[in-house]
C-alpha cells in the first residue's frame, strides 16, 4: 500500500516526527478527524522520556509516573467513542506523595480534606488558614493558566495582551515559593506546596506563581498510575492510533525536513526514506527541530541560533533498581528533601554545580502495582535532578557511578537498611543519555525553562510563523512540560492543523 492509497477522502496527509505524549496526542487527534497520519519516531519503542526498560523480570518505567488530569487523557478516546479503559486501566495513589526531612518529620500530600488539614495542623496548626486561601488562588491560577489557556495556541502578541489583565491580577510575576510564602509560614510547608513545579522543570524559587495549578490539577483530578506502568498508557494511545488507521514507524530518525518557499514539503528519515506530506508537526527538541532538521534552511538557522540562547530546564539523574523485599511502608511517591531548599535550587538552576547534598525523589510503584517486578522483589527509582550539560560539564561515565551509589547510601540511611545487598537489577540514566537518546538540547528533561518570559507568546509557537504547515508539539512549545501540558498542547496544535488542512 503506498502512502497515497491511505489519503483520506479529503486526500490530507500530516506526518509526526516523536512518539512522545504530545506526538502521539496530536497524531490521535489528527486521525481521528479522517488526516491520514504517520508518525514516525527515532527509537526503538514510542514514549519519548516515557521509555521503559524490562530487565531480570523487572520493568523500569523511564519517565513519568504520576499521571494527573486522566480526563485531557480519556479525551482521546471518546473522540471516536472508544473508552480507554478497555486498553489501560489507571489506578489511584493515595498519598499523592510523602514529604520527609532529614529530622525524620514527614508531612502527607493528598486531596483528601480532613486528611490534609490534619496534615498542615501536625507542622502548623497556625497554617491552615493560609492553605484555604492558597487553595482559592491555586484554583484562580488553574481556571487562567491551564482551563482557558493551555489548548490555545499564542500565535501573536495580541493573545498576550488578552491575557494581561489576568496575569496582573494572579501577580503572575511573582514565584511559586514567593506566592506560597504569602500564605504558608511554616518552611516545610512551602517546600512541600512548591515543589510540585519541578516536575514540569520550573524552579519553585523562579516559575510563575501560576504553576500553583498543579496543585488544585492534582487535588481535583487525582494522581494515578497505569496498570503495568506508564509504558501501558503509551502502548494504549498507540493502539487507539493504529486501530483509526494511523501509521506508527519505529526505529528510523528524521535526518532532514525539506522545505519549498514557505513550506515544509518533505520528510527525510536515517534509512533513506522519504515522503511528501501536507503539513509536518515535530515533537522532537526544538532545538533539534530547527538546528537539525531545518538546519539546511533559513528558518532552520535563524530559530535555531535564537532557541539556543534561552533558558533551558535543569537534567536529572535516574537510578533505576530492583531490589529483594516489600516495602509496604514506603509509599508509591516520596520526596526525601535534604539539609537545604533554596541554597540546592540555586546551586542546580543557577550555579550549575554538583551539590555534595540532594533532594530524592523516589518512585516505588510495586506498592500500588506488584506485577512491575517478580515475586518477593520491588521496583524502585530515585532521581535527582541536576544541572543541564550547558551549566555543568561533566564525565558522567566516571561521574554516574559515583552519584548512583551516594543516592543509594542515602535511601539505606533514611529508608531500607542493606539496599546495596537486597539489590537484583539496576541501571542510571544520566544528563548525557537525555541528549543521545532523545536528542534533548544540554540533556534538559523538560526542555525550555517555563518561565513567565518563556510562556505563552515567548514560547516557540505551536505553528512556526514563516513556514506555514510546519507545527510544533511536546515540552518545547506552549504550554509546556508534564503530561497534561502536552496533551494540551496537542489540542491547541490539532486545532491549527485541522483549520488548515480544511483550507
Ligand atoms: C524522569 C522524568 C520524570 C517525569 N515525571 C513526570 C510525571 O510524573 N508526571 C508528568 O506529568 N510529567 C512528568 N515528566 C515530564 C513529562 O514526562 C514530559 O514533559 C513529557 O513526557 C514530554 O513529552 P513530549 O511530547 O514533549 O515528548 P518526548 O517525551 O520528549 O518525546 C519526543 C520524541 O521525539 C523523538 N525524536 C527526537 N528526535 C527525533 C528524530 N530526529 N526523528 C524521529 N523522532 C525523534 C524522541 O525519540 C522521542 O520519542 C517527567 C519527565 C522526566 C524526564
Amino acid at each position: 500500500m503506498t502512502g497515497r492509497d491511505r489519503d483520506t477522502p479529503e486526500g490530507k496527509r500530516a506526518c509526526v516526527i516523536g512518539a512522545g505524549f504530545g506526538g502521539l496526542a496530536l497524531a490521535i487527534r489528527l486521525q481521528a478527524a479522517g488526516v491520514a497520519t504517520t508518525v514516525i519516531e527515532a527509537r526503538d519503542k514510542p514514549g519519548g522520556l516515557a521509555y521503559s526498560w524490562k530487565k531480570d523480570g523487572f520493568t523500569f518505567d523511564a519517565g513519568p509516573t504520576a499521571i494527573t488530569d486522566p480526563a485531557c487523557l480519556r479525551e482521546l478516546w471518546q473522540l471516536t467513542g472508544h473508552d480507554m479503559a478497555a486498553d489501560v486501566e489507571l489506578l489511584p495513589v493515595s498519598p499523592f506523595c510523602r514529604f520527609n526531612w532529614p529530622d525524620g518529620t514527614t508531612f502527607d500530600y493528598s486531596n483528601d480534606e480532613a486528611q490534609m488539614r490534619r496534615e498542615i495542623a501536625r507542622l502548623d496548626p497556625a497554617d491552615i488558614a493560609g492553605y484555604d486561601a492558597f487553595l482559592g488562588y491555586a484554583a484562580a491560577a488553574h481556571r487562567e493558566g491551564y482551563v482557558r489557556l493551555a489548548s490555545e495556541p499564542f500565535l501573536d502578541f495580541t493573545n498576550m495582551v488578552k491575557v494581561a489583565p489576568a496575569l496582573t491580577k494572579l501577580q503572575a510575576w511573582r514565584s511559586v515559593h514567593d506566592m506560597v510564602g504569602k500564605f504558608i509560614g511554616n518552611d516545610k510547608l512551602r517546600q512541600a506546596l512548591s515543589f510540585q513545579t519541578l516536575l514540569v522543570g520550573g524552579n519553585p524559587l523562579t516559575a510563575s506563581a501560576i504553576y500553583t495549578l498543579i496543585h488544585k490539577l492534582e487535588l481535583d483530578g487525582g494522581v494515578w498510575c497505569a496498570r503495568g506502568g506508564t509504558n501501558r498508557l503509551v502502548a494504549a494511545m498507540v493502539r487507539q492510533f493504529e486501530r483509526l488507521g494511523g501509521e506508527l514507524r519505529l526505529h528510523d530518525p528524521v535526518v532532514r525536513i525539506e522545505t519549498e518557499r514557505h513550506r515544509a514539503s518533505e520528510v527525510v528519515t536515517h534509512s533513506g526514506w522519504r515522503e511528501p506530506f501536507d503539513a509536518i508537526a515535530s515533537n522532537a527538541d526544538v532545538v533539534h527541530t530547527y538546528h537539525d532538521l531545518l538546519g539546511g534552511t533559513p528558518r532552520g538557522r535563524v530559530m535555531g541560533r535564537r532557541l539556543m540562547k534561552k533558558r533551558f530546564s535543569p537534567s536529572v539523574f535516574v537510578v533505576h533498581f530492583g531490589i529483594e523485599g516489600h516495602w509496604p511502608g514506603i509509599p508509591h511517591h516520596m520526596i526525601l528533601f535534604g539539609p537545604r531548599y533554596e541554597g540546592l535550587l540555586e546551586d542546580i538552576h543557577v550555579n550549575g554545580v554538583l551539590p555534595a547534598d540532594f533532594a530524592i525523589y523516589l518512585h516505588h510503584p510495586t506498592v500500588t502495582d506488584p506485577s512491575l517486578a517478580p515475586d518477593g522483589m520491588s521496583t524502585f527509582y530515585a532521581l535527582v535532578p541536576v544541572a543541564h550539560m550547558g551549566k555543568l560539564a561533566l564525565d558522567w561515565n566516571q561521574v554516574g557511578q559515583l552519584l548512583e551509589k551516594r543516592i543509594l547510601d542515602e535511601i539505606e540511611r533514611r529508608l531500607i537498611p542493606d539496599i546495596h545487598d537486597r539489590i537484583v537489577a539496576k541501571l542510571h540514566y544520566a544528563p548525557r543519555d537525555f541528549a543521545l537518546d532523545l536528542n534533548a538540547y544540554l540533556g534538559s528533561a523538560f526542555s525550555l525553562e517555563p518561565t513567565l518570559g518563556q510562556s505563552g507568546y515567548f514560547r516557540p509557537h505551536n505553528r512556526d510563523d514563516v513556514l506555514a504547515n510546519l507545527y510544533l508539539v511536546g515540552a518545547g512549545t506552549h504550554p509546556g512540560a508534564g503530561l497534561p501540558g502536552v496533551i494540551a498542547g496537542a489540542k491547541a496544535t490539532a486545532g491549527l492543523m485541522l483549520r488548515d488542512l480544511a483550507r
